[in-house]
């Protein structure tokens, strides 16, 4: 494949992607960086290769997810590092799904890590990194008008779906899915008399946790949070099983 290019002006640089205009109204760039942070920025580092391992993953996710009648924003994969997508209005919440006990959660209850959850728990935090992303109620999203009663209902029944289906896909390649966040956007008619909800963002081994069913060994970014070496081959490790391609064009 040629590496396609074509993009408009910067529009915001995160802590993992670059967002650029797309040359086609309503479409943004989104490109990968192998940037990595942890800890709400304040331990930084560089993964080589992980944009591409994370762009293709995405890409992966997306389609599979768009199959199962998931609307997501991607639309298509334009090189090794960057992917076109709808531009929506991102709903300020970060969605987190967990199926087994980790990270903040285990820290936050005192919980041993590995505890199965008797069904899956979906926690909703504000997605503003000056604050630490700090976890919310419902009743806070309502309250705050951040999303309406509508909309959440749709985000549960939605993150359900996306989450017994990729619980599934990991399970058939001997991965556990752990825990993930997702983001959700609103899509506007093109006379913005109405929208839509649909899944934004990405999906990749840095916005959740996958263990290996065997071995328990983790194959995402807690390698880096925990300084456990062997990201990239732990990135790169999911790809393979997942039978993606990291043949590179750069
Ligand atoms: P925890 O709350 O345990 O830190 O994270 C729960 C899950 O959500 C993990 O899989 C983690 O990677 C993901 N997650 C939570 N907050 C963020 C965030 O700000 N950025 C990214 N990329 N992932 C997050």
């Amino acid at each position: 494949m040629s590496q396609k290019t074509l993009k408009g002006e910067k529009l915001y640089e995160g802590k993992a992607k670059i967002l650029f205009q797309g040359t086609e109204p309503g479409t943004i760039v989104q490109h990968f960086k192998d940037d990595a942070t942890a800890f709400n920025a304040q331990k930084k580092g560089t993964i080589t290769g992980k944009g591409i391992i994370n762009n293709k993953i995405t890409e992966f996710v997306m389609i599979n997810l768009e199959r199962i009648g998931i609307p997501t924003h991607f639309i298509d994969r334009l090189n090794d590092r960057e992917q076109l997508v709808r531009e929506v209005e991102i709903i300020p919440l970060e969605v987190i799904v967990r199926n087994i006990v980790a990270g903040t959660m285990a820290k936050r209850l005192g919980l041993e890590e590995g505890r199965r959850l008797d069904r899956p728990l979906i926690e909703f935090s504000l997605k503003d990194d000056d604050l630490g992303d700090p976890l919310l109620a419902e009743e806070h999203i309502l309250s705050l008008d951040l999303a309406d009663d509508e909309e959440l209902s749709e985000i549960f029944d939605m993150t359900h779906q996306i989450n017994d289906f990729l619980r599934g896909m990991f399970a058939g390649v001997g991965i556990e899915l752990v825990d993930f966040k997702l983001e959700y956007g609103r899509l506007y008619d093109e006379d913005d008399a109405g929208y839509v909800l649909i899944l934004a963002d990405e999906f990749s081994p840095d916005n959740c946790r996958l263990w290996d069913l065997k071995t328990g060994e983790k194959l995402d970014k807690d390698r880096f949070r925990r300084d456990l070496g062997g990201e990239v081959e732990a990135y790169e490790e999911v790809a393979r099983r997942l039978g993606i391609s990291l043949e590179t064009e750069e």
